[in-house]
């Protein structure tokens, strides 16, 4: 293949790429944006595969076929819920293998074609391995930890010690001084002191974030692997890598920006590691179960969504866990054909991935057209009749609008209490993922239907009919 056809398959690849991303911004054209990233990605692995300076193709398809299968069976094996850790966990590969590339181009540069005249690396190509390293360093161990705590593998709690900003910052410094050394100067000792404090810098950036934050944690590592490999891409001379990789870099970090809003974190505070000290608590000591409720049965719940002119929905992490979206959206048929107006309210950092909530009501086919944001659906609420809030617990926590102590307070919500009757669907009066109790469970107007999400709903829709 020619130059300027390799260039002309490499555009029509970044094109499919962006309009994968372009679809991906609505449930509606996600599945068209998923197949123009497919058909992208193949068109950037074949015309990749036969450049001059792909030789050893036994290696290669000897990769690709462990790849396949560890994916394959690791994609339809892993249940929903599991897939922020997945995803984590990908990430950390993204940064390994930027790491490795960077390793054996310091190693063997003329392999790559980026030897000077002397069998040397020139300026630019240092400088582009120290920074596609460091930040393939940091992107792999901080997505291993993030794993490890979304796992459960490592607790969730934020760990903190004394001075360890400082710590983080002097860090931060040697790695960067290490690494100007090896531009100026190449040396394996520069490489490895900057490789090595930058692999321990991973870890502490992450320790330290905890609860609400890790949302944002793990879109930030999705930047982070995307400007790794958009340092590699320039270290190899490969247009499709910094392209694939710079719109990876650039859209993880706008949807970092968005989660931020969406939670009220400061992006600098995430991006630092905690920095400014707003650790919040997962799991923590709140009490739970020491204040009345109101428990209802299904056959209440039924009697209080059919009567009602309007609902409005609020699911959460629950829904993904009981995989109750196909027996709600029986329900949702049901209460439509009564006449009653339905909605479902989306907030931004509900279950445990951006976008999980509409990925499972799109499973469902629950209609796009009755699925809203939270900052569409919140005015909504005083004019509604029933809040109907399945699986979820934080997303909801009023303490985030009215307790000024809470870790969450700040945090926008979707404002239920706003509503007639809320009636709020959960196994117990078990906290969340931040770990704090929920006044909403204790209100007047709430009524507990204590269950699964998925028999709940069975046993609402049995009671509607
Ligand atoms: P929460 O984690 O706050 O609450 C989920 C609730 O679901 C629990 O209180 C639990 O109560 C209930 N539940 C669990 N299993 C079932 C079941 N089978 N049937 C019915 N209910 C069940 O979820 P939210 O969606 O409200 O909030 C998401 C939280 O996760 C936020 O704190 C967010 O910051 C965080 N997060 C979000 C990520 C994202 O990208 N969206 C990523 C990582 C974290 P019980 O045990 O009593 O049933």
């Amino acid at each position: 293949m020619s130059a300027n056809m390799v260039a002309l398959a490499y555009l029509i690849a970044a094109v499919l790429i962006i309009l994968a991303l372009k679809g991906l911004s609505s449930p509606e054209s996600s599945r068209r944006g998923n197949l123009f990233g497919m058909i992208g990605m193949l068109i950037a692995v074949l015309v990749t595969l036969q450049l001059p300076g792909v030789q050893n193709y036994a290696w290669i398809l000897g990769a690709l076929a462990v790849g396949a299968v560890a994916g394959g069976s690791v994609a339809r094996k892993i249940p929903m819920t599991h897939m922020p850790q997945l995803v984590a966990f990908m990430h950390s590969l993204v940064g390994l293998a930027a790491v490795l590339i960077a390793v054996s181009a310091v190693y063997d540069p003329a392999a790559y074609g980026i030897a000077a005249d002397d069998g040397g690396l020139h300026l630019a190509s240092r400088i582009e391995l120290f920074l596609g390293t460091f930040i393939g360093a940091i992107t792999f161990t901080a997505s291993l930890v993030a794993f490890a705590k979304l796992q459960g593998l490592l607790s969730g709690t934020p760990v903190t010690f004394k001075g360890q900003h400082f710590v983080n910052l002097m860090l931060g410094i040697v790695m960067m001084i290490a690494g100007i050394v090896f531009c100026i100067d190449p040396s394996w000792s520069s490489f490895l002191l900057m490789l090595a404090i930058a692999l321990v810098l991973g870890v502490l950036l992450i320790i330290p974030i905890g609860g609400a934050d890790m949302p944002v944690i793990v879109s930030m590592l999705n930047s982070y692997s995307g400007w790794a490999a958009a340092g590699i891409g320039f270290t190899l001379g490969n247009n499709m890598l910094i392209i694939a990789g710079a719109l990876v870099g650039s859209s993880g970090a706008i949807l970092s920006y968005i989660m931020c809003k969406a939670m009220n974190r400061s992006l600098f505070n995430v991006l630092l590691g905690g920095f400014g000290g707003q650790a919040s608590t997962v799991g923590g000591a709140a009490t739970v179960g020491d204040r009345p409720v109101q428990a209802g049965a299904a056959e209440d719940a039924a009697f209080l969504l059919k009567n009602a002119r309007s609902v409005i929905i609020v699911p959460g992490y629950g829904l993904a866990v009981a995989r109750a979206q196909h027996a709600l959206k029986e329900v949702v048929d049901s209460l439509i054909a009564s006449g009653v107006n339905v909605k479902f309210a989306i907030h931004p950092v509900a279950g445990r991935m951006p976008g999980h909530m509409n990925v499972l009501l799109a499973e469902a086919d629950v209609p796009y057209d009755i699925v809203y944001e939270m900052d569409e659906i919140n005015p909504e609420f005083s004019d509604t009749d029933v809040a109907l809030v399945l699986g979820a617990n934080d997303v909801v926590n009023p303490a985030a609008k009215t307790d000024s102590s809470s870790p969450i307070y700040g945090m926008p919500i979707l404002e239920v209490t706003k509503a007639n009757h809320v009636l709020v669907v959960k196994r117990s009066l078990s906290v969340g993922y931040a770990g704090l109790d929920n006044d909403l469970f204790y209100m007047d107007k709430t009524m507990m239907l204590f269950d699964d999400a998925k028999k709940a709903c069975e046993t609402i829709l049995h009671a509607i009919d």
